[in-house]
């Protein structure tokens, strides 16, 4: 195995899924967000690790990542959140997976699609409150739920929508949040009027979940939570003082060797642009994790990674597959000494990747979703 790997604690993993559950009605269904190989977390192995939890439905964005998971043995549904292609409705019906439908025009394909494979299709629709990504209007709901319940073709299986700034504590943004599931309440109470089984209805995501608890509905989405960050502004110190005790351990841990210790004389140079100088005769450890490993330039500067209990600042540039560690004037640490560079904390590391994404001015998602296929994933705790 490389030296570079990422652990994946599956008791951590549990552990969010049951603080999520506190928090929940005890009726209402989680949908995990398993998109993007579950946030870079291996969307196979938590995906079985969830069900043992009791979730019930998974939620892809690409249609290969529901028939991954079909393949995988995973029967429960499975939503997929981002529009297919044309060419790909065949196998989302031939693998069960549950279309999001949002018009007319949807609506007639999807149809067309499963009455080829003579077979009724469950579908989801989507409902822009805000993102102005995919969705119809709230006022086209109403009909659209009409159009489908009335397709013998499709069955409507469920009604959501998604939050833009769930996350935020400005008041501003409360309100609007407030605003927008009222109006989805409103919608769903109409569709009910109108004889309509609208489903599963569903909007809210980790934010959502904390801050918005009259918004859960028959399901909630949580990604990031389960996952083990916080969402935006949510911190956990945050959620302490409005008394909602909610502890969540990161899942992903990222971890590499020292492949080789360099002796270097005062003013001899590390890395690409010769940044780093040696100010005095000092030893420098090299890791074989780069930016194409997921370990971007911008994470670089001055980041300490956990070698033996203690902490050593990363040297010059981060190349694509090397990257190089300070480890003083004198070195106690040895060749193919392992080292942490981000993970739960109780396990050694000395940040996480929301504290990462904080240095880099980005979000804890990019940086696990970034975490490349080369870096193999470790199973632990399952
Ligand atoms: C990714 C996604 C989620 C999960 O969001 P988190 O912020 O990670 O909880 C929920 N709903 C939709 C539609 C999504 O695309």
């Amino acid at each position: 195995m490389r030296a570079t790997f990422a652990n994946i604690y599956l008791d951590n993993l549990r552990h969010n899924i049951l603080e999520i559950k506190k928090i929940i009605p005890k009726a209402t269904k989680i949908c995990i967000p398993v998109k993007a190989d579950a946030y870079g977390h291996g969307a196979e192995a938590i995906s079985k690790e969830s069900l043992k939890c009791g979730v019930d439905y998974f939620a892809v964005a690409a249609v290969a990542e529901g028939v991954q998971l079909r393949q995988a043995n995973i029967s429960i549904p499975i939503l997929v959140l981002s529009l297919p292609n044309p060419s790909e409705f065949d196998e989302i019906i031939d693998n069960n997976l549950t279309p999001v439908i949002f018009d007319s025009q949807l609506i007639e394909m999807f149809a067309t699609a499963a009455q080829k494979h003579n077979k009724v299709v469950s579908v989801h629709l989507k409902v822009d409150t805000g993102m102005g990504r995919i969705g119809c209007k709230i006022e086209d709901a109403l009909s659209l739920a009409k159009e489908i319940s009335n397709n013998k073709w499709l069955s409507l299986a469920g009604i959501f929508t998604h939050f833009p700034v769930a996350d935020s504590l400005d008041e501003k943004d409360k309100e609007y949040t407030l605003t927008k599931i009222k109006s989805f309440n409103n919608l769903i109470q109409q569709i009910k009027a109108e004889g309509i089984n609208p489903g599963i209805c569903h909007c809210s995501n980790s934010a959502g979940i904390f801050c918005y608890p009259e918004a859960c509905f028959d399901m909630v989405r949580p990604g990031l939570i389960t996952y083990g960050y916080y969402p935006g502004d949510i911190t956990a110190e945050y959620l302490n003082s409005i008394g909602k005790k909610v502890e969540l351990k990161p899942v992903m841990e990222l971890r590499s060797r020292i492949v080789a210790i360099n002796h270097m004389e005062k003013g001899k140079s590390v890395s690409y642009g010769r940044e780093w100088i040696a100010t005095e005769d000092s030893y420098i450890g090299v890791l074989p994790l780069g930016y194409a490993d997921g370990l971007l330039r911008n994470y670089g500067k001055n980041l300490l990674v956990a070698i033996e209990g203690k902490g050593y600042p990363i040297c010059g540039r981060i190349c694509m597959d090397q990257c190089m560690v300070y480890l003083g004037n004198t070195c106690s640490i040895e060749r193919w000494h392992e080292v942490i560079v981000f993970g739960p904390k109780e396990k050694g590391a000395l940040q996480d990747a929301s504290d990462i994404a904080t240095r880099a001015n980005t979000i804890p998602y990019e940086v696990t979703c970034g975490i490349d296929k080369r870096v193999p994933r470790i199973y632990i705790g399952g």
